[in-house]
């Protein structure tokens, strides 16, 4: 018999835990795509307290699809196409460059581009929206906050989801967590600070187990053991709070944590065209 409190709090818990139903769950694949690769001159852009002076490091960029039952998710679309093929550093440079797009990779997968039907934008950057004018037909899931924020005059990152915002597009305001197909399998999860509606994603893999892709909540490994943050950041007490909850759900969940822009870490999954499943 327990108190009526703890009670209360168990069922309050258990509503929010999300609810596997593993004996008839559909199948669900997850591939990591390529999604560019951003060269760091100063690493203290990643860092408020001047850990990293005198270090550079390339960061890459991932993108990833999900599979459920027969539906097609993209998480994050990564760099813009006009970075296809400019070099990396020297002459010309812009810093970032891509070596192919996600309609190539999806051909590769023999997916057609049109069966996407729905986006999953962690945050509002350029480096997470970059090519996701390629799939209108697709509901875009991103942060209610950060819809918010676009919509401030003239805010620089409004452009690139210009037919969500303004036009046609089905944009769909994320409040809080979000179980994107109402089984426990993907969920988005609210991890606010980087931007104000900031998300990572959380998959359950039947044999892989859970994999938590991290948005932006960390750039890179040592920034996340040691909860570093980017002065830019929007918020720093709700990043720290962030970082927090992602290490106990990877700790509780026992899953696979991938920072997207970490080149160690993304390769904890296979290697493309593969997938996890
Ligand atoms: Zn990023």
């Amino acid at each position: 018999m327990l108190a009526r409190p703890v009670v209360l709090a168990l069922s309050v818990m258990i509503a929010l835990v999300p609810q596997v139903h593993v004996g008839n769950a559909p199948p669900v694949k997850l591939w990591r795509l390529d999604c560019g690769v951003i060269q760091v001159d100063d690493l203290n852009e990643f860092s408020d307290t001047y850990a990293y002076t005198g270090r550079s490091k390339r960061l890459t960029v991932s993108c990833y699809l999900i599979k459920h039952g027969g539906e097609y998710m993209l998480w994050d679309t990564g760099l813009p196409k006009r970075d296809l093929s400019l070099p990396l550093q020297g002459k010309d440079s812009k810093g970032e460059t891509l070596s192919v797009s996600l309609v190539d990779q999806l051909g590769q997968l023999a997916v057609d581009p049109k069966k996407i039907t729905l986006i999953g934008i962690s945050h509002y950057h350029y480096d997470h929206t970059g090519q996701v004018d390629d799939f209108h037909q697709a509901r875009l899931l991103l942060g209610h906050h950060d819809v918010q924020g676009l919509r401030a005059p003239d805010h620089p990152e409004a452009k690139a989801l210009a037919y969500w915002l303004n036009g046609p597009g089905k944009l769909d305001e994320v409040v809080g967590d979000r179980d994107v197909f109402g089984d426990g399998l993907v969920v988005m999860l609210d991890l606010p600070g980087h931007t104000p509606g900031h998300h990572g994603l959380l998959v359950k893999l039947s044999k892989f187990g859970y994999v938590l892709l991290s948005g932006d909540v960390a750039h890179f490994r040592e920034n996340y053991d040691s909860d570093g943050l980017p002065g830019w950041n929007t918020d720093r007490a709700q990043s720290l709070a962030s970082l927090e909850r992602v290490k106990k759900i990877v700790r509780n969940l026992q899953a696979t944590f991938v920072i997207q822009h970490e080149v160690e870490d993304i390769e904890k999954l296979p290697k493309f065209p593969d997938a996890a499943e």
